[in-house]
């Protein structure tokens, strides 16, 4: 039998990709559920998933704002089901905090945590009384480390982290799983979005180093950033559809391997000040990257000669 898969946010970019991929499944596996906030933004799925739109894929309305829409949706799905949930939809928000509103910031907050906690109050009982499901949802590293001006969008994604966590030992008892896909910088439409928002912010209200630190080190790192540690969306759609076919999913993932030794300071230090440091010197001394580097990479060997002491005092 196929896995009926429901995917959020499928208009662009990841969603959009990992929709027409499991549509185009060559063992025809799943029944897939693309859906989005406005249908009528469509045509791109529609031209991707070309002759399996209506066979092994449909387009449906859903927004993840709007607990009504929710509803109708799954109400809609035969029996309610759904095998695979991917909660993809999601927004990003850069800049000083003194330059953005609180309206802005409770958007992205809405969108990104409260509409996956609106899709689960929906989905996880169902998922509960079958003892069968896996929820997918697509996180950033930005959800286990913060980075600069990206404050709202890191806690949003934190969030998520904590509450996902938090969920997934209660998972276990029902047999079901929770997996967090964790993309480092992604080439979609999202980049282009963000960075066109963050050009229009107005500084007004920051001061003079602040809005320096914005607009010339970070908006000019910003491109280059993803042009050299950019992934596709369809590698993303790639990795997601093997932790979402694996018999024994993690509960993380991360699809980037470039981007795995600065997620790394962060377990490395517990005192938690070596990832803040090393993002610090990154960005303002860059001739200092290179003790930094060596640094963490005493820390790692100074640890393992360390548990190594352990070990053998047992
Ligand atoms: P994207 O902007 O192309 O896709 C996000 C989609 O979510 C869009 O289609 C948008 O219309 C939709 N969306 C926004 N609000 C919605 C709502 N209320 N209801 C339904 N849909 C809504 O960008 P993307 O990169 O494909 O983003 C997908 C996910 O990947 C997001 O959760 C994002 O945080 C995450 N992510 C992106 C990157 C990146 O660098 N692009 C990195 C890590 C994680």
């Amino acid at each position: 039998t196929q896995k009926v898969v429901l995917i959020t946010g499928c208009s662009s970019g990841i969603g959009l990709a990992l929709a027409t991929r499991i549509a185009k499944d060559e063992k025809k596996r799943f029944m897939g559920y693309a859906t989005m906030r406005n249908v009528s933004k469509g045509e791109a799925l529609v031209e991707a998933a070309g002759r399996s739109l209506g066979r092994t894929l449909e387009i449906k309305q859903l927004d993840v704002c709007d607990e009504t829409s929710i509803r109708a949706c799954v109400d809609s799905l035969p029996q309610r089901r759904v095998d695979v949930l991917i909660s993809n939809a999601g927004m990003g928000l850069i800049g000083p905090i003194e330059c953005q509103s609180l309206d802005e910031m409770k958007t992205v907050m809405d969108t990104n945590f409260f509409g996956l906690v609106r899709l689960l109050k929906e989905i996880l009982p169902d998922m509960k009384r079958r003892k069968k499901g896996h929820v997918v949802v697509i996180s950033s590293v930005m959800g286990i480390q913060g980075i600069l001006f990206n404050d709202v969008y890191a806690a949003s994604k934190f969030a998520v982290e904590g509450f996902c966590e938090s969920l997934a030992v209660q998972a276990l008892r029902f047999n079901l799983n929770i997996s967090l896909i964790e993309p480092g910088p992604v080439i979609t439409d999202f980049e282009r979005k963000v960075y066109d928002e963050g050009l229009k912010t107005d500084l007004s209200n920051a001061d003079a180093v602040t809005a320096d630190m914005f607009t010339n080190i970070y908006l000019k790192n910003y491109k280059q950033i993803f042009e050299t540690l950019g992934q596709t969306a369809d590698d993303v759609a790639e990795h997601t559809l093997r932790i979402m076919t694996s018999d024994n999913p993690p509960f993380r993932h991360q699809t980037n391997t470039l981007y795995t030794p600065m997620t790394t300071l962060k377990y490395a230090d517990p005192n938690g000040d070596l990832p803040i440091d090393t993002f610090y010197k990154m960005v303002f001394e860059h001739d200092k990257i290179f003790n930094a580097s060596l640094n963490f990479l005493k820390l790692l060997r100074w640890r393992s000669r360390r548990s190594f002491a352990l070990d053998k005092s047992n």
